[in-house]
């Protein structure tokens, strides 16, 4: 690999953070290379409307402005590939980043990979997503109108989407796993008044059915205090458990939290330096497109900044 195929800047990850940074460094004339990852254009590509991404007085489609991002991008130069990364070196500099056997070099790498919806893990549950089990209430939310639902989970997520999905639905039960909900207690609050709104305790969901139909029919619930098992028909499953980092291919060489969120030492920039972070595989606290936007844009100026001065 000769000294000019080693770029200025690879992007991780092509949601609002990295289409953020893309177009910041592009601009910049960095030429940046990017990876769009397994879920390109991230996780408002299973959005339908977007209606608090400011400048869009009527809203827009969640892969729209995805799509119009990525052109954005690509218009000041971005080379967008739409392969995920396998594997990345950032012991020495220039840092490697491969693609299966394949490998890129750049002397700045941004980090912008998401976190992706948690999943109970069960083969029904795979087999049914899009088909009635959901990871996405404001998404798929308007689909069950007067339907009977289950949320799983004891979250702000979990009670935000009950809430949200009494607007279709006809009742909303939320399963979960302990007597004690995480939530903050406003959230709590909302949840417990909503006369549409009931909760199964100390409960998991064990199967779901039925994937022979491609739809929803019901669930079998289990008692986690007594192992008693319950059927019940229901016409949609949410899961809502939080969201997992897709961090796996940088653990041992970034710093991350104990859930494996990236921690950033100075601004953006990562413990490792010349490896700068943004948006959610940073933030489990705002986790919306405008603030991954917003740390997308921080990461693309640190980038720049710290490869002007290490020229
Ligand atoms: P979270 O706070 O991590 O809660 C996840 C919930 O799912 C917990 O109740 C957990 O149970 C349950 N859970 C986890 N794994 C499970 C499994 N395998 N099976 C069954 N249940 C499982 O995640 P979140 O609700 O997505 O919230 C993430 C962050 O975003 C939080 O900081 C939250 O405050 C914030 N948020 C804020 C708002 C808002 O303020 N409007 C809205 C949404 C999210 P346990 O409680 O037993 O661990």
């Amino acid at each position: 690999m000769s000294n000019s195929d080693v770029r200025k800047v690879i992007i991780i990850g092509s949601g609002p953070a990295g289409y953020t940074a893309a177009v910041y460094n592009a601009r910049a004339m960095l030429k940046p290379l990017m990876f769009a990852g397994a879920q390109p254009g991230g996780q408002l590509t299973l959005t339908t409307d977007v209606e608090n991404y400011p400048g869009f007085a009527k809203g827009i489609m969640g892969p729209e402005l995805m799509e119009d991002m990525r052109l954005q991008a690509e218009r000041f130069g971005t080379e967008v590939v739409w392969d995920a990364v396998t594997k990345v070196d950032f012991s020495r500099r220039p840092f490697s980043v491969f693609v299966g056997e394949k490998e890129h070099k750049a002397h700045a790498v941004i980090i912008a990979s998401g976190a992706s919806a948690k999943l109970l893990g069960l083969e029904s549950e795979k087999k049914l997503l899009g088909y009635g089990v959901s990871t996405c209430a404001v998404c798929d939310g308007a689909f069950f109108r007067d339907k009977d639902l289950v949320v799983v989970g004891g979250g702000d997520t979990a009670m935000e989407d009950s809430n949200f999905l009494t607007k279709f639905a006809r009742k909303v039960e939320i399963v979960h796993r302990r007597k004690e909900l995480r939530a903050s207690k406003i959230m709590q609050e909302r949840a417990f008044k909503n006369p549409k709104i009931s909760f199964i305790w100390n409960s998991t969901i064990d199967e779901i059915y039925d994937p022979a139909k491609k739809t929803v029919t019901g669930v079998t619930l289990r008692s986690l205090k007594t192992g008693e098992q319950m059927e019940k028909p229901v016409d949609g499953v949410f899961i809502a458990i939080g969201h997992q980092p897709n961090t796996e291919i940088f653990r041992g060489q970034i710093d991350m939290d104990e859930v494996g969120y990236l921690k950033t030492k100075h601004r953006t920039m990562t413990n490792v330096e010349g490896v700068f972070a943004a948006g959610d595989v940073v933030d489990h606290y705002y986790r919306q497109a405008i603030t991954a936007a917003g740390m997308g844009c921080m990461a693309a100026i640190d980038a720049e900044r710290w490869l002007e001065e290490h020229e």
